[in-house]
């Protein structure tokens, strides 16, 4: 029996939201933090020390940092190999800001821009910030200034302002080195963004009112069949055009297209799981949306594995879970038992 889709409160746009306002908020705030009168965050380079969250580091501390460090790049590795490239669609920085520069474009393109290169600014001052008490950077004071925070503030500040308005999903698809290791860190039970195609094809418009495939009574089509729409509709050169279909064979995708042009890569994912997909879930809420605008159920978009997909039984621990699970306690503790 295939499994319900999921609820629509599960799919990504307030996780989404909630990330980006706890991850920007973080950077933006934490250098202005202090805990016990020391700063929150502040790596002293000149000193030779770092303050981390109330803790003090000194350089000769650099191999408990080192043991968090790989701790912390299992723990990556744990969460992509159990939900997929969630780093990527909602925790990373490129992900985020591309999303919030996309936002304030929505305010006109004069504002926009204006908006993005005050951001961008107060992106390199932070950046700063962390390397020096970010008091010392703003006036009545700003002794913080020499040459090299001009010259990391300026550099940090262009790189965020130039790589968010011409690289952004550039970078994803050709740049990033996380996303070429996506095949050896995933597996058959990793959940990637997947389109429920059975209940889907054939895709058509509508006239409004035509109830859902399950309230009408239609089952989902095999495998095959719906496959063999997936590439006529895919490759209409070869197959020839896409046949009229009476309505109560139509299935559940309304054809809208909503799902690729909100796609930040401006995939179809109902070509299915495309290498490049950063599980952001965008197609997942546009396409929830629609549904719900014609009374259909959503879930047409979600969240599932190869496995499941195939209706065979979820494994979540798999020998390379165990194993990065094990590297990600290990070194977390070799990390405490070298500060202690
Ligand atoms: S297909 Fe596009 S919108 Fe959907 S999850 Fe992948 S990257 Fe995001
Ligand atoms: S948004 Fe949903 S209904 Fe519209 S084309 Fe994409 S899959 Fe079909």
């Amino acid at each position: 029996m295939p499994r319900p889709p999921l609820p629509a409160a599960l799919t990504f746009s307030w996780p989404r939201r909630l990330s980006a306002l706890l991850l920007l908020g973080s950077f933006y705030l934490l250098p202005w933090l202090s805990i016990n009168g020391e700063p929150a965050v502040l790596f002293d380079l000149a000193g030779r020390h770092a303050y981390l969250l109330g803790i003090e580091l000194a350089a000769d501390e650099l191999p408990a940092l080192l043991a968090l460090a790989v701790s912390g790049l299992a723990l990556l590795y744990l969460l992509t190999n159990l939900g997929g490239r969630l780093w990527c669609g909602l925790l990373c920085p490129q992900s985020i800001l591309g999303s919030l520069y996309q936002q304030l474009m929505q305010l006109g393109r004069h504002g926009g821009n204006l908006l993005w290169a005050l951001l961008a600014i107060w992106t390199g001052i932070s950046f700063v910030g962390y390397f020096t008490p970010v008091r010392q950077l703003l006036p009545p004071d700003a002794a913080g200034w020499n040459h090299w925070t001009v010259f990391w503030a300026v550099f940090y500040a262009a790189a965020t302002w130039a790589n968010i308005r011409f690289l952004r999903t550039r970078l994803c698809t050709e740049l990033c080195p996380f996303a070429r290791l996506q095949p050896w860190i995933t597996d058959q039970h990793t959940p990637h963004v997947r389109y429920q195609l059975r209940r889907g094809e054939p895709r058509g418009a509508r006239a409004p009112g035509l109830p859902g495939i399950h309230a009408r009574g239609r089952t989902l089509l095999n495998p095959t069949t719906a496959q063999d729409y997936v590439f006529r509709a895919a490759n209409p050169a070869i197959a020839g055009s896409w046949p009229r279909f009476a309505p109560d064979r139509l299935g559940d995708c309304l054809d809208c297209a909503q799902c690729q042009q909100q796609c930040p890569l401006k995939l179809d994912i109902r070509n299915g799981v495309d290498g490049n997909c950063l599980d952001c879930g965008l197609c997942i809420s546009v396409c929830d949306r629609q549904l719900a605008a014609h009374g259909l159920p959503g879930g047409l978009i979600r969240r599932q594995s190869q496995a499941d997909a195939e209706e065979q039984p979820a494994r979540i621990m798999r020998p390379r879970t165990v194993v990065a699970l094990v590297i990600a306690l290990g070194s977390a503790l070799s990390s405490w038992l070298l500060l202690h």
